[in-house]
């Protein structure tokens, strides 16, 4: 086997940045590795597929979480994908850089270079927006970033009772301001889902100097001393070795720490005890891990109002039919066409609580998989923007098939329980406004049988509903694990490139700046070539 000069390992929002950028010059040679298989299953196109993803063990890795002390003990479930584009490929397709706060504390956290000036750029270079012509936005990128198809009138409603509550409307989230209440923007190209395999590997998939091996699970990483020189993989017991001059694992905030401490990387004596030759002691490996938790209010409506009827039993049938032939309808919805950013109190820089609204809502069933609920029904969800909670991922077994154990500690500090009680009073405010009042029947959750709601009841609710919003990150943070070039600190030839670098979650979902910080690390790299 000859030497490539680069092995990517995981075709996620990060690999597929990172394969094409590397692979523009014909002269680099690249190597694309994938656990999951192709991207071919309409459920990856379809927006609305996104929830029949859920629990696949085809697209998803089906994580859990650690029993959570906060959390009553429950088990989170813990989707990611698992397929070229990664989690881009089964995500919600929300639209959200972050607020310019954010890299700052990266900065202060020993990202140089990492500034919301520095960033800016690169969010820039990888957007085609359909709506906005600022210099903000850019409009020549591979990452296609549209606005709902689907808009309906409650969702107007929604943001007129916002208004009511003194919300103002934001046009654009991702403009000077994130706070307001208004629509999200989707990854989408007219009502389908642009992942980032369909905005950056696709138009690279012809060339030569790429070669992108699907069902491929790297297992380990191949040192000399402490330079790596490649990896070895597992495809259905085979294995095989791929040489390179620089590996780069992109193989998300679960993924990457585990195949750190599978390859020797990590706190030694975590290591040592699991039978692993230690090669480098590098202890925040797999620590630092961060996560977005929700929370969410369900309310009854009128049939006529909510989603859940017209993707459900024989109305599926139309919808889908508009979706094909004219890429509209509900299909082309994501996870939440609507949302707001709150401020709980005075004092803050940036908003400090999220909102998406939708529709319709879900339940997971007994197979975990997520489902329309039966009555009509709509749903809206706080999450904390910016927590405080820090918990860890790290591998109990030197089987690179076992899960990690995932410990996200959610509500481990007062001011992330604090935040999300008032969260919940915001939103609960809000239903109670003029502008709803005749859309709405009876609130489902939290407690329909409670009229007032005290922030005991509150906490209590949370404590039993609350759920993930997909955002884990962290767990190779630059400044402790990385340098702010993206290289493992005290190695040769590698580097972690995904959302396990960012020092903090950033203020919103996450798969816009994961993009950002891939192409960023992108032209670092071809700068530096030798
Ligand atoms: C259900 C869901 C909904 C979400 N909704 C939104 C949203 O609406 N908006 C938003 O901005 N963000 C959303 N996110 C988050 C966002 O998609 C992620 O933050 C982002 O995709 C992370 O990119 P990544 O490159 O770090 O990891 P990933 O995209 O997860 O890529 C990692 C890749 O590595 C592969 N891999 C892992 N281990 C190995 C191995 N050992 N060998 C080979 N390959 C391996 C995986 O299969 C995967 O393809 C959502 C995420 C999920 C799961």
């Amino acid at each position: 086997m000859g030497e490539h000069d680069y092995v990517i390992v995981g075709a996620g929002s990060a690999g597929c940045v990172l394969a094409n950028r590397l692979s523009a010059d014909p002269r680099t040679s690249v190597c694309l590795l994938e656990a999951g298989g192709g991207d071919k299953s309409p459920l990856l196109h379809v927006p609305a597929g996104w929830a029949a993803t859920f629990n696949n063990k085809k697209f998803d890795w089906a994580y859990e979480t650690e029993p959570e002390p906060e959390l009553n003990n429950r088990r989170i479930f813990w989707p990611r994908g698992k397929a070229l584009g990664g989690s881009s490929s089964i995500n919600g397709m929300i639209y959200i850089r972050g607020v310019p706060l954010d890299f700052a504390a990266w900065e202060q956290a020993g990202a140089k270079g990492w500034s919301w000036e520095d960033v800016l750029p690169y969010f820039v270079k990888a957007e085609r927006q359909q709506t906005f012509d600022d210099s903000l936005h850019g409009s020549e990128g591979p990452l296609h970033v549209q606005d709902v198809v689907d808009k309906r009138p409650i969702h107007e409603t929604f943001l007129d009772a916002m208004e009511e509550q003194g919300v103002p409307r934001n046009a654009d989230f991702n403009g000077v301001d994130q706070a307001g209440c208004g629509y999200y923007q989707f990854t989408q190209k007219n009502g389908r889902r642009w992942s980032a395999a369909s905005a950056y590997l696709n138009p690279a998939r012809g060339r030569s100097n790429l070669d992108i091996k699907t069902n491929v699970q790297t297992q380990r990483i191949i040192f000399e001393g402490k330079k790596a020189i490649g990896v070895e993989t597992e495809r259905s017991g085979r294995v095989e070795v791929i040489k390179a001059r620089h590996v780069i694992v992109s193989c998300g905030a679960i993924g990457s720490p585990q195949l750190l401490e599978l390859s020797g990387v990590g706190d030694s004596e975590r290591l040592s005890t699991l039978g692993i030759n230690v090669n480098h002691h590098l202890p925040d490996v797999g620590e630092h891990l961060q996560d977005h938790l929700l929370s969410k209010i369900v309310y009854g409506t009128r049939p006529d109002l909510s989603f859940n009827r017209e993707v459900t039993g024989a109305r599926l049938v139309p919808a889908a039919l508009k979706w094909f032939f004219m890429r509209k309808g509900p299909l082309t919805t994501g996870s939440a066409p609507v949302g707001a950013f709150l401020y709980t109190r005075d004092g803050l820089e940036a908003p400090d609580i999220q909102v998406h609204f939708a529709s319709g809502a879900t339940l997971y069933n007994e197979e975990g998989k997520i489902r329309a609920l039966a009555e009509p029904a709509m749903t809206a969800v706080v999450n904390q923007s910016r927590p405080e909670s820090r918990g860890s991922i790290h591998i109990n077994s030197a089987d690179h098939r076992q899960h990690p154990q995932i410990k996200a500690n959610y509500l481990s500090t007062e001011l992330d329980r604090r935040t999300m009680v008032d969260g919940m009073k915001l939103l609960l405010k809000v239903f109670e406004s003029k502008a709803l009042a005749s859309s709405i029947t009876s609130r489902l959750a939290p407690f329909p049988e409670l009229s007032e709601l005290d922030d005991e009841a509150l906490l209590d609710h949370i404590r039993e509903d609350a759920s993930t919003v997909y955002h884990p990150t962290s767990t190779c943070s630059i400044g402790k694990v990385v340098d702010e070039n993206l290289r493992v600190k005290g190695l040769e030839g590698l580097s972690v490139v995904d959302a396990s670098v960012m020092p903090y979650v950033v203020s919103g979902n996450t798969n816009a700046a994961t993009i950002m910080l891939a192409e960023k690390n992108a032209d670092y790299l071809v700068a530096n070539a030798k």
